[in-house]
């Protein structure tokens, strides 16, 4: 079984909570089955910077979470007004909750700006990279992993098991 000692964070709309930008939730029936087994702290990185729900899609406008990060992206919403100050904020904030709570590892929102682990999208586009709050995790060392692994709760389980 696992140590309720390691809580996971997770995006909160996987887990049901209405925090996307168009208002509604992406609940995840395998999620919602790890909270069964694994403490699970709930988090909206977008929210914790201020966003208001609903609020306009956004689009990192270059690169992934690592260039927002580097300083070298905007995250641009549908009137082209840079949002990464928001952004910014909402990942320092989720990474300090981890730190808080003792989360060594994470579950988020595939293809988010801010969650997305493997893909965000631009344009209409799935591209390779990762959204802000994910690359700043995984590079403050919590391990990332996307809601659309399969085995999630499997792998939590075994915290040395890598990645698929
Ligand atoms: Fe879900 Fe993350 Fe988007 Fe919040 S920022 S709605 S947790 S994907």
């Amino acid at each position: 079984m696992p140590d309720p000692k390691q809580p996971v964070l997770v995006s909160a709309c996987l887990l049901g909570v209405r925090c996307r930008y168009d208002g509604g939730a992406c609940s995840n029936p395998s999620i919602r089955e790890l909270a069964r087994h694994v403490e699970v702290i709930p988090v909206c990185p977008e929210q914790l910077g201020g966003l208001p729900t609903p609020r306009p899609a956004v689009e990192i406008a270059a690169g992934s979470g690592d260039d927002v990060l580097a300083g070298e992206s905007a995250v641009l919403d549908e009137q082209g007004r840079d949002l990464r100050e928001a952004f910014l904020r909402g990942a320092a904030e989720t990474l300090a909750l981890a730190k808080l709570m003792g989360c060594r590892s994470a579950v988020l929102k595939e293809r988010s700006p801010s969650c997305g682990v493997r893909e965000i999208v631009r344009a209409g586009e799935r591209l390779p990279g990762r959204g802000v709050t994910a690359a700043l995790l995984a590079r403050e060392g919590v391990r990332v992993l996307s809601d659309e692994t399969p085995h999630l709760t499997e792998l939590l389980l075994e915290p040395d098991a890598s990645d698929p």
